[in-house]
């Protein structure tokens, strides 16, 4: 049966957008008064409301593709107030990390939290109001092989209309016990056991998580054993973008000071650059130069970061919509990296775009233009659809 949603005040197809590279609004294709047909779960047209049929469901506002969060940490207990109060005081990420903050005291968190999954149900069904259909959810907070395993089985089994897509980040830092060798070592004789729950392999490769040297061995063991690679890249040092290239990772997320060398080298191997503004203004660091990246050809991703550390705040559209100001982006190139580009970094072709055959996600928002929504910079909230 064929569902007729609309009549929307306009439909945001993204339509005929290039997969990478700078964007211009001049190149969006807005439907007005436009009608959507769904069945099977899947777009069958997008036109005006008044040349389409089907069984009717009232729908009103703006209609886009669901946005597509490909970076997020949802799945820990507690909250890291009292890192953000230090950090209000001046203190750095590294500084408080040593005085007993940072992700080990997410880790003890997550580790003392009963209601897990619980907790990531409620996180993920929140998505809905910021225009999320799709969320990648990391493990990281176990840090040992079994609780690592227990996260990722948590992530796989949640309930929720948004489609999550597992990450395995049991090299998120180094546990206390550990030499990092030793940790490396014993994640990588485990890999046959992660692979049966995940097919995304990330590692921390910063400062403050593992050498450059000793992230290259993980990943090449990574990419025997199966996985699609994904980095936490340039975030304080410089090295993990390149080394993301000479892997042939999916994505490198982060690239906060990553430089022209690094991009173009992104670009080279066909490497996905994410950028999480979250991040920036939850640690108060410079955003990354997006704009940059956009010039020299690259396909950016623009996803929240989402953890109780770095990147608390959780609205995507807000983040997205600063970085678009600070860094110069226009309406065409923020809803691309929150659609189809980000679709790309978690090797998903199937979603990202209003036209035919593509999934039926939605993120519609209460509004009669498509540029209030980065306009209002993150207070216009959405409502998502989903059909399966
Ligand atoms: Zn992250």
């Amino acid at each position: 049966m064929t569902l007729l949603l609309g009549p929307f005040k306009q439909a945001l197809t993204l339509r005929g957008l290039n997969q990478a590279g700078a964007l211009s609004d001049k190149d969006l294709e807005i439907i007005p008064d436009a009608g959507v047909e769904v069945a099977d779960g899947r777009i069958q047209a997008v036109k005006p409301y008044k040349e389409c049929s089907g069984k009717k469901q009232e729908c009103g506002g703006v209609v886009l593709p669901g946005f597509v969060d490909a970076h997020s940490h949802l799945c820990y207990g507690g909250d890291r107030a009292g890192d953000y109060a230090l950090k209000l005081q001046g203190k750095s990420y590294h500084e408080i990390s040593k005085m007993g903050g940072g992700i080990l005291k997410t880790v003890n968190d997550t580790l003392s939290e009963q209601d897990l999954k619980k907790l990531l149900e409620e996180r993920l069904n929140k998505l809905s109001r910021y225009g999320i259909t799709t969320c990648e959810v990391k493990s990281g907070y176990g840090l040992s092989v079994e609780s690592e395993l227990s996260l990722l089985k948590t992530i796989k089994d949640v309930k929720s209309s948004v489609d999550v897509i597992p990450t395995c980040l049991a090299a998120h830092t180094c546990p206390l016990n550990y030499t990092p060798e030793d940790y490396i070592e014993e994640l990588i004789h485990n890999f046959p056991r992660f692979k049966k729950l995940v097919n995304r392999l990330d590692i921390f490769a910063d400062k403050g998580g593992f050498e450059i040297a000793l992230a290259k061995l993980y990943l090449a063991e990574g990419k025997k054993a199966g996985f699609a690679l994904t980095l936490h890249a340039d975030q304080f040092t410089r090295g993990g973008a390149l080394l993301a290239a000479e892997m042939g990772a999916v994505s490198a997320d982060h690239l906060e000071v990553s430089e022209t060398e690094d991009f173009l080298a992104l670009k080279a191997a066909n490497v996905v650059p994410v950028m999480l503004p979250g991040a920036c203004l939850g640690l108060g660091i410079p955003f990354p130069k997006a704009r940059l990246a956009l010039d020299l050809g690259l396909p950016l991703a623009i996803a929240s970061d989402t953890n109780p550390g770095s990147s608390p705040m959780g609205n995507l559209i807000a983040e997205a919509s600063l970085l678009g100001i600070y860094e110069k982006l226009s309406n065409a190139e923020l809803f691309s990296g929150l659609t189809f580009r980000g679709a790309r970094a978690l090797q998903l072709s199937d979603r990202g775009r209003l036209v035919q055959g593509m999934k039926a996600h939605f993120a519609i928002f209460d509004c009669n233009d498509y540029r209030e929504i980065f306009y209002y910079q993150g207070s216009l909230h959405a409502k998502t659809l989903s059909f399966k």
